[in-house]
C-alpha cells in the first residue's frame, strides 16, 4: 500500500445561495444564455461565446481580467455578474503512486442542510492519466457489494458538476498552459495528465444521461478540454433503455455484468429484475458504432466463491460469444459492513486465462494485479475514506489496457 499524504483544504467560499452564478461546467449555449443576460447584441453572441470558450476550456482562467483579447469595460460586466469559481475541494488525498483523490462538496439545496459530497479520483499511469468522475451523489440503485449503493443522499450531478470535476484535476494537476505543476505529481510519458474520463464513481450515470450527454459534448470539444469521445466510457449497471441513446453519442460503453447467470445477478445487480441478461446483451450487440476497434467493456467484481469458479469463466466468454467485447476482471473492494470477500489471486488468475484463452485481452494485468490484491486485501483493516479512494482507483484501473 502506498503512502498517503491528506490535506484538508480550507477552501476559498463556496458558492452560496444568492452569490453570482459560475460560468464553470457550462455549454456553449448556457454561455450564450449569460452574454444575452448582460445585453450583448446578437450579431456578437457567436464571437463572444468562443472567447468565454477559449478562456475556460482551452486556458483554465479563473479570472475574468485574464482575459486579455476580451474589452476591458465587458470583463467588468461579466465580472459583476458571474464568477468562474470552482467547486469546494473538501479534502485531497495524494498517494506515492500519483493516485489523487478529491472529495468535492457541493452546496446543500437549503440552508441549514448537510452539503453533498461527491469523489473524483485521478489514477496516472505509463502513457495515460484517467479520471473517473460522478454522475450522482449516492445512487438509487442497490447493487449488494457497492458501498455507494448503501448511501443516503441521492441527486443527479448537473453537466456543469461533472465538467467541473475534470476542471478542478486540471487546477490540482497544474494542466493547462503556463501552469505550475506540483511537485509530488506523476506525469504519464505522453505529457498530458488526463486523457481519459471514465463515469466509474459515483452513481448511475444512464439515470441522469440528459446531464451526462451535455458534459460528454462539453469535455469533448476540440477547442477547449479535447478528451476524444473514445477516450470517454460510460459504466452502467444495465439500463437497457438508455445504451442505444449513449451510443448515438458516440461515448465508450462498459457494462457491469458481474454475473453470466440471471439467478446470481438478480441478488448482485437487483436492476437485473427488470433487465434480465439476455435484454442487457441484446441492447449490447446493437450499440451504434459497435466494432472490433469499438469493443464493449464488461466488467466483472471478483467475490470469493460467489462468482469466481471456473465454470462460471465458461459461461461468461460463452454468453459474450460474438460481441465485440473486452472483460475486465476487478478485484472486489471491501467496505465495513460488507458480507463479500475479495476472491484469492490464484482464483483470479485461474479465471482470468479461461477468459485469455476465449480471445479477450487479458483483463487483470500480472504486476498490477498484485499491487492491486495486496490493497484489496489491506483493506480490511483501513479506513473507510482510504477505502472510498481505493475503490474507485481500482475500478478506473481495471479500466485501462
Ligand atoms: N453505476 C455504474 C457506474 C459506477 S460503479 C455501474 O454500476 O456501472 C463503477 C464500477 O465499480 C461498476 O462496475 C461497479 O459494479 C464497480 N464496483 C462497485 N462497488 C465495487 C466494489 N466494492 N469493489 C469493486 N468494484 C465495485
Ligand atoms: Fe449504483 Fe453502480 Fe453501485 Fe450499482 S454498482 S449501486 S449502479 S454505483
Amino acid at each position: 500500500m502506498s503512502a498517503l499524504i491528506e490535506t484538508a483544504i480550507h477552501s476559498t467560499t463556496p458558492a452560496s445561495a444568492g452569490a453570482k452564478p459560475s460560468l464553470v461546467g457550462r455549454d456553449r449555449e448556457g454561455l450564450r444564455a449569460a452574454l444575452i443576460e448582460l445585453g450583448v447584441p446578437e450579431r456578437d453572441l457567436k464571437m463572444r461565446t468562443s472567447q468565454l470558450w477559449h478562456w475556460i476550456y482551452f486556458r483554465g482562467a479563473r479570472d475574468f481580467d485574464a482575459m486579455t483579447n476580451v474589452a476591458k469595460e465587458m470583463r467588468e460586466r461579466l465580472a459583476a455578474r458571474f464568477t468562474l469559481e470552482r467547486p469546494e475541494v473538501a479534502i485531497e488525498q495524494v498517494s506515492a503512486d500519483g493516485t489523487r483523490k478529491w472529495l468535492i462538496r457541493l452546496p446543500a439545496d437549503h440552508p441549514g442542510e448537510k452539503p453533498y459530497e461527491i469523489e473524483t479520483v485521478y489514477i496516472p499511469e505509463a502513457g495515460r492519466g484517467t479520471l473517473c468522475v460522478s454522475s450522482q451523489v449516492g445512487c438509487t440503485l442497490s447493487c449488494t457489494f457497492c458501498h455507494t449503493g448503501t448511501q443516503r443522499l441521492v441527486r443527479n450531478l448537473t453537466a456543469e458538476e461533472i465538467v467541473a470535476q475534470l476542471i478542478v484535476a486540471r487546477d490540482r494537476l497544474g494542466e493547462w498552459p503556463g501552469a505550475a505543476q506540483p511537485a509530488d505529481s506523476i506525469v504519464p510519458s505522453g505529457g498530458r495528465f488526463v486523457t481519459n474520463i471514465v463515469f466509474m464513481g459515483m452513481g448511475e450515470p444512464l439515470y441522469n444521461l440528459d446531464a451526462v450527454k451535455r458534459a460528454v459534448e462539453t469535455i469533448s470539444d476540440g477547442d477547449g478540454l479535447t478528451i476524444s469521445k473514445r477516450r470517454i466510457t460510460v459504466s452502467t449497471s444495465g439500463v437497457v433503455p438508455e445504451i442505444k441513446s449513449l451510443g448515438e453519442l458516440g461515448a465508450m460503453l462498459a457494462v457491469s455484468l458481474h454475473a453470466a447467470r440471471d439467478e446470481l445477478r438478480d441478488e448482485l445487480v437487483p436492476l437485473n429484475k427488470k433487465y434480465p441478461i439476455k435484454d442487457l446483451l441484446e441492447a449490447c450487440r446493437n450499440y451504434p458504432g459497435l466494432s472490433n476497434a469499438r469493443r464493449i467493456t464488461f466488467e466483472y467484481v471478483m467475490l470469493k466463491d460467489v462468482n469466481d469458479s471456473e465454470q462460471d469463466a465458461h459461461v461468461l466468454v460463452r454468453l459474450l460469444k460474438g460481441i465485440p467485447a473486452k472483460i475486465n476482471l476487478i478485484p472486489f473492494n471491501p467496505w465495513p459492513g460488507t458480507k463479500y470477500e475479495c476472491s484469492d489471486w490464484e482464483t483470479i488468475e485461474r479465471f482470468s486465462e479461461i477468459v485469455f484463452r476465449a480471445g479477450y485481452a487479458s483483463p487483470v494485468r500480472r504486476p498490477r494485479g498484485r499491487d492491486i490484491l495486496a490493497a484489496c486485501g489491506q483493506l480490511k483493516s483501513e479506513s473507510q475514506k482510504l477505502s472510498a479512494r481505493e475503490r474507485l482507483a481500482l475500478r478506473a484501473m481495471a479500466m485501462t489496457d
